[in-house]
């Protein structure tokens, strides 16, 4: 039979227009304090990618009505050296959050780069110490951004996650790890999938919320699918052609879910705002 009903599409810049409103409210509160919140980036090296999530960041975070200071550091760089950068930001009271882009170079130990991030200042929640308030529950630095914008969707559009199963694919310590404790500790319940996992696809049709943060592009079609589902795509994919696409074929999933986030325009474009949202909240801590 055929099914005549789309599904609803979950845009991104809904969720963030929202989380803007909020923000603009507490910059005006740490105005009212003479407090700009302060970003600053750490990049070590010259790639590509680094500099353009740099650019993209800076941008985002200007625009809000942060302050932002950029830090390039040489590839070569010591690992100590950069601990001693690092520690450096974390005394410094004018920079209310730190962001060190991936990945580092060979030669650095990024647990121990990242875990010379003061906890307060970790808005991208990459610390040993963020991500155990994630699994704990505790106000411990900041949860990782991605999982958080994933749950700021689902909130947004009033999907309430207790009781219902949700599937994680992807078990990334940014993403697939904290997404899926995220979802439990609201109740739900989570079955966390990988490359490892058999028969995939009927477990993801027996999703309610099928989220894919997986790394391939339109992997999820027809076949991962059923009808009613909740489907949040993480995935960022570059094709051939240069165009974005998911994790989700999404116009297969259209004619099949309830509502889908799409790529571009989804989890992203709530991602950066989070991220923004971080560093004001950090100053407000601070
Ligand atoms: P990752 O570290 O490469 O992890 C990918 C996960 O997917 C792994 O757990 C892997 O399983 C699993 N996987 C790979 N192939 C699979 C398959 N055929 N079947 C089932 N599971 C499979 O990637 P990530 O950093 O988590 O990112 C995932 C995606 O999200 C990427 O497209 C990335 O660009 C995107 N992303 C988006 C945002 C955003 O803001 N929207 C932020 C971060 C990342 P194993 O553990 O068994 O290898």
């Amino acid at each position: 039979m055929e099914r005549n009903t789309m599904a609803r599409v979950l845009l991104g810049s809904e969720v963030a227009e929202a989380i803007s409103l909020r923000i603009s409210g507490k910059i005006d509160e740490l105005g009212a304090r003479g407090i700009t919140p302060c970003l600053t980036t750490v990049r070590v090296g010259e790639l590509e990618d680094a500099i353009a999530y740099e650019r993209t960041v800076t941008k985002g975070a200007v625009k809000a009505g942060l302050e932002v200071r950029n830090l390039v550091l040489p590839k070569e760089i010591e690992q100590q050296t950069l601990i001693d950068e690092i520690s450096r930001l974390n005394c410094d009271t004018g920079v209310h959050g730190i962001l060190l882009f991936n990945p580092l170079p060979k030669h650095i130990d990024e647990r121990a780069a990242h875990d010379a991030l003061a906890p307060a200042k970790d808005i991208d929640g990459v610390t040993t110490l963020s991500h155990s308030g994630v699994y704990t529950g505790e106000a411990l630095g900041f949860a990782p951004c991605t999982p958080s914008a994933c749950m700021s969707i689902l909130d947004h559009y009033g999907i309430d996650v207790a009781g219902k199963h949700a599937v994680v694919i992807g078990r990334s310590l940014v993403v697939g790890k904290p997404l899926a404790m995220m979802l439990l500790s609201r109740n739900a319940t989570v079955t966390v999938c990988h490359s490892k996992t058999t028969d995939l696809a009927s477990i993801a049709r027996d999703a309610d919320i099928l989220i894919a943060c997986i790394g391939r592009a339109k992997m999820i079609d027809a076949q991962y699918l059923s009808e009613g589902q909740v489907v949040i795509d993480v995935g960022i994919n570059v094709c051939e052609d240069g165009k974005i696409v998911g994790d989700v074929d999404f116009d297969t999933a259209c004619n099949i879910v309830a509502a889908i986030t799409p790529v571009p325009g989804g989890v992203g474009t709530v991602t950066s705002r989070i991220l923004i949202e971080h560093v004001v909240d950090a100053a407000l801590k601070g």
